[in-house]
């Protein structure tokens, strides 16, 4: 069998090889590397997709998040309410820009924020609110933006995780993930599900003057060449990954499949196996399984993670540390109530291998040596 990883983005591009080969071959012999036309072609592909109107290509996630707060002219000193259990860059760019995380707690079963810690985070300085679709599903977004409407708060989605899931609103109105709040962010990283050969990333809005904004900002704050009416920054999407992209978005609900068939295999195998909890799944959300993420209970996980490694199957901690534990965040964010959930998924989740290439043979030997271990 072959080797067992964690992601597996070379056998995912020899099945694409010939045309993504092409894509790039083009780019060169044009040679326009920024801001040819293979950046505005992927923005209008992925608006179709996704439904937004407006879609700002950029050079990563985490400038997406940061341009998206600039354009919504935060003052130093404004909090932005973020998840305590999510990637660092969610809550690194509110500290950047001078502003205040406030870092509440997240749901047990889903690992996403909920309503319920809401009122209790908001303050008169309360601007926005960053809800992170974590692993590949959306936060119960309907009481989310209701309670953004009422206080008059913005909403800015980290969707790094979730591009392509789908969330349905009690009266039935289905929205891709990244399209519901002010303005949507994603990652075009390698080995998010949608991934170039280096970093990229890109905002969503369907309010034309904000994408104006996050357009100007991520290009020096300019309009008119040589004319510079804000203070913004470089933030380019290449053309070589923007060829490559338009390749692999066609295939993304082909890759989202792999991995739902993937997870649907994996709940199948583990199913009574004590001591382990399988990931959830959200009515209100289809699942993208950017992780298949179990719990493991007793204080074992590590163990469980040694034993593994032990027999050449990888396996990774998505997160270790929850933000209030984090350095970087000691003097700069405000915790809001208990965040003992988010510190309790870092001692207790542990991600499997989940890629579009895993094959059934190869998760029947994950399986098999996670039911070893436990009993
Ligand atoms: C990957 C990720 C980011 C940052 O994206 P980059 O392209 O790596 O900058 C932000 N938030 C979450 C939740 C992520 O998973």
């Amino acid at each position: 069998m072959s080797h067992i990883r964690m992601v597996d983005l070379h056998t995912q591009y020899l099945h694409i090889r010939g045309e993504v080969d092409a894509a790039i071959q083009q780019v060169i012999d044009q040679s326009a590397f920024i801001n040819g036309p293979q950046v505005e072609a992927f923005a209008q592909a992925l608006a179709a997709y996704t439904g937004a109107k407006y879609v700002i290509p950029c050079a990563n996630g985490t400038d997406a998040l940061q341009i998206s707060l600039m354009a919504l002219g935060l003052q130093p000193g404004d909090e932005v309410i973020v998840p305590a259990f999510t990637y660092v860059a969610t809550a690194e760019v509110i500290g950047l820009l001078h502003l205040v995380p406030v870092m509440t707690d997240v749901d047990p079963h889903t690992f996403n924020m909920t309503v319920e810690v809401l009122e209790q985070a908001l303050t008169p300085r309360t601007r926005a609110i960053v809800p992170v679709h974590l692993f590949g599903q959306s936060c119960d977004m309907a009481p989310i933006l209701d309670f953004a409407r009422q206080h008059g708060l913005f909403v800015v989605e980290d969707n790094a995780q979730a591009l392509g899931t789908v969330y349905s609103f009690p009266d039935g109105t289905r929205r891709h993930t990244g399209t519901m709040g002010h303005i949507g962010c994603t990652s075009f990283f390698p080995s998010k599900n949608l991934g170039c050969f280096g970093d990229g990333g890109a905002m969503m809005t369907d309010d034309p003057e904000l994408a104006r904004l996050c357009r100007s900002i991520a290009n020096h704050g300019q309009e008119q060449k040589y004319h510079h009416s804000l203070i913004g920054c470089n933030s380019r999407l290449d053309t070589l990954q923007a060829a490559v992209l338009n390749v692999k978005l066609k295939y993304l609900d082909q890759y989202a499949r792999n991995r739902a068939l993937a997870a649907e295999r994996y709940d199948a195998l583990l199913r009574d196996v004590p001591g382990v909890m399988l990931p959830w799944r959200s009515p209100w959300s289809t699942h993208v399984f950017h992780q298949y993420t179990l719990q493991v209970a007793g204080g074992r996980r590590d163990a469980l993670k040694e034993y593994l490694a032990a027999r050449q199957i990888p396996s990774m901690i998505y997160y270790p540390l929850p933000l209030q534990e984090q350095q970087a965040f000691r003097s700069i964010a405000r915790p809001s109530g208990s965040l003992d959930v988010a510190a309790q998924l870092c001692r207790r989740v542990l991600s499997l291998p989940m890629h579009t290439e895993l094959t059934e043979a190869q998760q029947e030997e994950v399986a098999r040596h996670i039911v070893d271990f436990s009993e």
